[in-house]
């Protein structure tokens, strides 16, 4: 039984089937599915699927739902679009007038990956930039440059147009050379094709095609592969079935479906399903842009047979395939097939000159698209000559130089093997025919193996386009990446490449790949940070192999222990060491920052390590940190909305990686409004860890005064930043202890802002009473110079990205509390004062034991800030409160230390 009979079978006993997330669902009356049928379903699933997504009807006007593309990599560059107008150090204006006026976010992209190259020569295959550097170029302009950038035959061929005195446009005349072209293609093709429609691009072949073939059969339809790529216009967009390049333009339009390629039931099931419906089914030989795959042998004939059976056209796509690019004029050639229609492109130019042609039978031809189809510059006289200036350096010398492309890429795919053979671990596959080929990276092996920042980055998606920028950049070789799918590295060097060349491609590809194994981030990214390439590489140590990532709580070594996430940002760049121990030497920070200014943009909230505590009760938690690249600067240039969107991202990130309590670290906190403005998915608990913060403050406080410092009851207390919501939790409790506080605001503080300030105070007054206790003296103000020197213990919570505390606002023998990130105290305030006793810092101690990663404080094991610890303690002890977020309250404050105590944590 075929898919389609079991289809019309199973409606006919009321089952309904459907597809929902890419798999097969069905409801049935009951009894209607019997062990048989159930099975069936089983067997023929992806059959059913595929015809489960046809079209339901063939009216143009009731398009069937455009179903969700396929699943492709969604890139770094596409799960954010950033605003150019929001990058601080970005201004079009300033840019060159090709970046200002026609790619302004591409030149961008350029730009940060290091991938803006000028370049103002081009000899044979290499092209050299503006400071006189050479690049071998494995890219060729995805074929269309055949013999390399200064290909004297074509230009003669040009030259010979000017030198006739030929008219080079007289649209409705007779053109013998466009007549001697279609001769000469038709002679180079496969045989049994007729007739030539030529065209500017390869899009416009594909559009050529789809009229040419609709007009013919007088049907809708249009089946392609799942991944192929037929162009950016609106027919080759809805050919191509990729989300990336469909959404937001209307694409597909009504009549496109798809198949997977390679897949002959699926094209059979489709087209059974729907006899009448599909005017073509158009395929490329060899998927280009999705990473090099090549068709299964015997596949085209194949469906061409079937495409036959269905009154289907067949339309080969081999824009890029065509013309020797394969070793072969024609790569359907290789197969024996002569399709309906033959598409190809790229290389008729000869490199110099946009040119298509659409190739078709006399079984095709059709009167209506003769008379009505055209393109003003197509078939122009400078093109066809130079596409039989093409077509005879491809075929002289018997054809030479195709054969010789066989050879090449016959060696070159050899060489790559034994690439693949010193890093089995780093290359998956090499695909390809000819000199288009594949080389298929396992990246995630990085990001599954190692704890640095190639790790880091190839979570981000980023570690492919870097590696192109390191070939680009230091070994000097230009190579495109698969864009939209897969880690593959696309290989498409001119026709006339040879060993030399090659030999060049497989230093270089054996260089990045020993970079990407040893994890040698200064290596790799060197260039990106002002660094010369031997710098670099001497910067580079191995990064140990150990997995940088704690397992998210979906895979199977989840331990169902308690889960918890704690959201951080870089307080400075040399942070990003912490995170890659491979830039402790040879990199400085201006260089570190010059890299970190350039992925900053890309990078989304990661995770990062793995830390585990357990508390005094035996029970345990494991968690990690979802790191925000940004310093505090930034974050708070954001605009809020993008900001919070950042926090928003990584409090996401952290509940769909099982987290049960995530805690809002720093400047997380800040731009969240202290955690209210995150929205918490189902589950998932949110905490800004102010409270233990505020506790931790508190206990070290006390005991300084308990360890011979002034008695509480009769000091003055300062709380610097008194209107945040820490600052006011402490006013609060302050208020209970000393016999006199100074409530100090921020001297740019607005009248609004002065209010709130009062406003804690008449709260400080009102809490004492409710004690029953008596109200200490309040002093309010924005004067620090004035008013800090008179306090005895200075508390410092504020949201200051500077130092601002310096030794002369302390009196002697104070005792100071600084629990704000970064410090509010001047470096060096400690050793300038040895009489003043800083104290707490906000940090509290772990249960010995715990692997708190980088959450650990440098050289003193177990000792984390005190908002880490809240979210711990929260995370093993399971507690629960309405006050975690926004403004504290004192009860939970109470509560939470006491259980932290409990559980074996003390203040730092
Ligand atoms: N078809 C295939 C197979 C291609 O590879 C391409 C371009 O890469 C096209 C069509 C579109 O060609 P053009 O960019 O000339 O419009």
């Amino acid at each position: 039984m075929t898919a389609s009979e079991l289809l019309s079978d199973l409606r006919g006993r009321g089952v309904r089937l459907w597809v929902a997330a890419g798999e097969l669902r069905y409801g049935a009356p009951k009894g209607a599915l019997g062990r048989e049928a159930t099975q069936l379903l089983a067997q023929h699933k992806a059959e059913l699927i595929e015809l489960l997504k046809a079209p339901l009807s063939d009216a143009p006007s009731a398009p069937p739902a455009p179903r969700a593309a396929a699943r492709t990599r969604i890139t770094a560059l596409e799960r954010r679009m950033i605003d150019l107008a929001a990058l601080p150090n970005w201004n079009a204006e300033e840019q060159v007038s090709y970046i200002r006026h026609v790619a302004p976010y591409r030149g961008f992209l350029y730009r940060q990956l290091g991938l803006d190259k000028t370049f103002v020569r081009g000899e044979g295959c290499n092209l050299i930039d503006e400071y006189g550097t050479r690049y071998a170029d494995f890219v060729a302009q995805f074929g269309a440059v055949p013999f390399g950038h200064d290909p004297q035959a074509i230009w003669d061929a040009i030259d010979s147009v000017r030198r006739e005195g030929r008219p080079n446009l007289a649209i409705a005349s007779i053109s013998p050379v466009a007549g001697e072209l279609a001769e000469r293609l038709l002679a180079v093709a496969p045989p049994g094709l007729a007739h030539v429609v030529f065209t500017n691009s390869g899009a416009e072949c594909v559009e050529a095609a789809l009229k040419l073939a609709r007009c013919r059969t007088g049907r809708l339809g249009v089946l392609s592969t799942r991944n192929g790529f037929h162009g950016l216009t609106l027919a080759g967009m809805s050919a191509t079935d990729k989300e990336f390049f469909q959404r937001g333009f209307g694409a597909p339009v009504a009549g496109f479906n798809y198949v997977p390629f390679g897949a002959l039931a699926a094209l059979q099931s489709v087209l059974e399903l729907r006899p009448d419906y599909f005017a073509a089914f158009l395929i490329e030989p060899i998927q280009g842009e999705s990473g090099i795959h090549v068709a299964p042998p015997g596949y085209l004939a194949a469906a061409h047979a079937l495409c036959r059976r269905y009154g289907v056209l067949l339309i080969v796509d081999e824009v890029q395939t065509g013309l020797g690019r394969t070793g072969r004029m024609f790569a359907c050639a290789a197969e024996g097939v002569t399709p309906d229609i033959l598409l190809t492109a790229k290389a008729l130019g000869g490199g110099l000159m946009p040119v298509g042609a659409c190739l078709y039978t006399r079984a095709v031809f059709s009167e209506q698209f003769d008379l009505r189809h055209g393109s003003t510059f197509a078939g122009n006289t400078l093109a066809c000559r130079a596409a039989l200036a093409t077509l005879d350096e491809l075929t002289k010398n018997d054809g030479r130089l195709v054969r010789q492309v066989a050879e090449t890429g016959e060696r070159l795919q050899a060489d790559l093997l034994q690439l693949q053979r010193a890093y089995p671990e780093l290359v998956k596959e090499i695909r390809g025919r000819g000199l288009m080929l594949g080389v298929e990276l396992d990246l995630d092996h990085i990001a599954r193996t190692q704890s640095g920042l190639l790790a880091i980055l190839q979570q981000q998606d980023l570690l492919l386009y870097l590696s192109v920028s390191y070939l680009l950049n230091i070994e000097h070789i230009r190579i495109a990446a698969s864009f939209t799918q897969g880690n593959v590295l696309r290989i498409e060097p001119p026709l006339i490449a040879d060993a030399a060349l090659c030999e060049q491609l497989i230093r270089a590809l054996g260089n990045l790949l020993r970079v990407l194994r040893d994890g040698d981030t200064g290596a790799l990214l060197g260039h990106l940070m002002g660094t010369t390439p031997t710098d670099a590489r001497r910067a580079g140590t191995q990064v140990a192999a150990q997995p940088s990532v704690l397992p998210s709580a979906t895979e199977p070594a989840h331990t169902g222990r308690a889960r918890f996430a704690f959201v951080v940002h870089l307080l400075g760049t040399s942070d990003l060491r912490r995170f890659d121990p491979s830039l402790e030497s040879g990199v400085d920070d201006a260089q570190l920052e010059q890299l970190r200014a350039r992925i900053a943009a890309f990078i989304r909230p990661f995770p990062h390590g793995r830390l585990s505590v357990c508390g005094a009760d035996g029970t345990c938690a494991d968690g990690e940190l979802i790191v925000l690249p940004h310093l505090p600067a930034e974050l708070l240039a954001l605009s809020g909305e993008d900001a919070l969107g950042l926090v928003q991202e990584a409090v996401d990130l952290a509940a769909e990686r099982g987290a049960t309590v995530v805690g809002l670290g720093g400047f997380s906190s800040i731009v969240a409004g202290g955690g209210l403005s995150v929205r918490a998915p189902a589950g998932l608990q949110v905490t800004s860890g102010n409270s233990l913060t505020t506790w931790a403050a508190l206990r070290a406080v006390e005991r300084a005064c308990a360890d011979g410092g002034p008695r509480l009851g009769d000091s003055t207390v300062a709380v610097v930043g008194a209107t945040g919501a820490i600052g006011q939790a402490l006013s609060l409790l302050f208020a209970e202890r000393a016999a006199k506080l100074i409530l100090i605001g921020n001297p740019n503080a607005t009248a609004a802002g002065l209010g709130k300030l009062h406003a804690v105070a008449r709260d400080c007054e009102r809490h004492t009473v409710a004690l029953g206790r008596a109200a200490p003296a309040i002093e309010v103000t924005t004067r620090i110079d004035d008013a800090l020197p008179h306090a005895d213990v200075v508390l410092a919570a504020t949201s200051a990205v500077a130092p601002f505390i310096a030794p002369r606002h302390l009196r002697q023998g104070a005792i100071v509390c600084d629990i704000s990130r970064p410090f509010n105290l001047t470096p060096g305030l400690e050793a300038e004062r040895p009489d003043v006793r800083v104290v707490g810092t906000g940090l509290v101690r772990a249960p010995a034991g715990s692997s708190l990663g980088h959450l650990g404080e440098r050289d003193r094991p177990d000792v984390l800030v005190a908002c880490a610890a809240e979210t711990i303690v929260l995370a093993l002890s399971r507690f629960a409160g309405p006050h975690l977020c926004g403004s504290l309250d004192v009860a939970t404050i109470a509560s939470l230390g006491r259980l932290s105590e409990a559980l074996g944590f003390s203040a730092a």
